[in-house]
């Protein structure tokens, strides 16, 4: 079985074409694929998408306030997320996607910090674990995880730091996320580390619709491209893709403790 950690499936994009998405992935192999929330408008949508059961394919909700979309949230949200994390504690697998991101023009390093702690106080309080975006920040994200251990912690979804800061993150628990970035011949760095690092610490995602595979670039990515990414693992790190699908889903399950 394969598992896509990360599918903003319930972006209306996929609204007209989300059944054959869910369809194509099944078919693939894809079992469970895990939906986070980026803002608190969006919460509702995500609960609900994931209370279907399409057949053959699990879907596992994540609530969080990402860091790209500072202008939309406001300190009555947070309020709102813990109450939701409360009364839905049993369905939710993860908060997320939270994190810090310093490369958007503009971006307020105190204020993303800020929601990102009170964030990640919540998850510690509720025993889950984080879905984390970071782009340009990684020391700063490993030095608040450090001080505020997360006993579940999570995973670093589109992985983009270096060798070193893997470490730092899988000393802390954390598990790696790699998705359609390594398609990418250019993508050397990322590359060399999705062949490199112990298979222990790799899971599977597509951020779809974004992030799409070199392959199909020009359309919007979809959860049955985690069937991609797998394959590329395998050819990396020249293995079977059997042996890589079942140690990041086990990866996967034990981390999110899918159910
Ligand atoms: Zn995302």
């Amino acid at each position: 079985m394969l598992i896509d950690t990360h599918c903003h499936l319930d972006f209306p994009i996929f609204d007209s074409w989300r059944d054959q998405a869910l369809a194509q992935a099944r078919a693939a192999g894809v079992g469970a694929i895990v939906v986070p929330g980026v803002t608190a408008e969006d919460w509702g949508r995500v609960l609900v998408l994931t209370t279907t059961r399409p057949e053959g394919i699990r879907l596992y909700p994540a609530l969080g306030l990402h860091p790209c979309f500072m202008s939309e949230h406001r300190p009555e949200h947070l309020t709102r997320l813990a109450q939701l994390v409360s009364e839905h504690r049993s369905e939710l697998v993860a908060i997320g996607e939270i994190g810090l991101d310093f490369q958007i023009e503009d971006y307020d390093a105190a204020a993303q910090t800020e929601l990102l702690c009170d964030q990640l106080q919540i998850a510690r309080e509720a025993e889950l674990p984080v879905l984390l975006h970071v782009r340009k920040a990684h020391d700063q994200t490993l030095k608040l995880l450090r001080q505020l251990r997360l006993p579940r912690a999570g995973i670093v979804h589109a992985f983009s730091g270096s060798e070193q800061q893997a470490r730092e993150y899988a000393k802390l628990g954390f598990k790696l996320g790699f998705g359609g970035a390594i398609s990418y011949p250019r993508a050397t760095r990322l590359r060399r580390l999705a062949a490199e690092l112990p298979l222990e610490w790799l899971v599977l995602e597509t951020d779809a619709p974004d992030m799409p595979l070199s392959r199909w670039r020009d359309e919007p990515n979809q959860p049955v491209r985690v069937a991609e990414v797998v394959r590329i693992i395998a050819e990396l790190r020249k293995m079977e893709i059997e042996q890589v699908a079942q140690q990041t889903c086990s990866n996967a399950l034990a981390l999110l403790a899918l159910a």
